[in-house]
């Protein structure tokens, strides 16, 4: 009676092996990943390397040659953007047009990147970054002078309406020709 009472239930060796097996394997990836060096960086002191065409915060530049605000205030940005987030008022000059408004609410943009696409003078941009949390919505709603103060604060990438339209366009001339004269080295078949 006393040893039928002391055998183990049916099924204990099998679970117990189970159990150390499991626990050998989760201690196996704990080991490896210990010597691993670590894919997490301690950020904000230390950042990573954005790719060119980063699509982060939205800004404004100025025009390099003669340091004024680039943008015209065409409103094209306004027209194209998806979730209707950019609100450009213009303001008529001898020479030339500027913003008079210009407010982007970064909360709801989908980071398309089409504003840049259209911009013609080059004057609306992504910057390489995320760096704008924030717990007060408030504070993602963008205006000129804001934009204008992140196109300074972070790195621009690559991307500029005038580089991505050139991306899209037809072939330049010499190439097409250089592709028509191959075309035209073909010889007809004799008769
Ligand atoms: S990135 Fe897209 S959604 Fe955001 S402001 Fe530009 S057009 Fe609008
Ligand atoms: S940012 Fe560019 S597209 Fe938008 S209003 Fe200014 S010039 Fe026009």
């Amino acid at each position: 009676m006393a040893d039928s009472d002391a055998r183990p239930a049916p099924g204990f060796w099998r679970d117990t092996g189970q159990l150390v097996s499991a626990v050998g394997r989760a201690m196996n990836v704990t080991l490896r990943n210990l010597f691993r060096a670590p894919v997490t960086i301690p950020y904000p002191d230390v950042q990573r390397p954005y790719p060119d065409r980063f699509r982060g915060i939205l800004a404004l530049a100025y025009e390099k040659e003669t340091g004024e605000e680039a943008c015209i205030g065409c409103r094209l940005c306004e027209y194209i953007c998806p979730p209707q987030v950019i609100k450009v008022e213009m303001l008529k000059a001898e020479k030339r047009n500027y913003a008079k408004t210009f407010t982007l609410e970064l909360y709801s943009c989908e980071f398309c990147e089409l504003c840049v696409q259209v911009c013609p003078t080059d004057a609306i941009i992504m910057m390489k970054s995320f760096d704008l949390a924030t717990a007060d919505r408030r504070d993602l709603l963008l205006d000129k002078d804001r934009l204008h103060a992140i196109g300074r604060e972070f790195e621009p990438s690559w991307a500029t309406g005038n580089r991505l339209r050139d991306m899209q366009a037809p072939p330049k001339p010499a190439r097409a020709e250089a592709r028509g004269d191959a075309k035209g080295d073909v010889k007809e078949p004799a008769e």
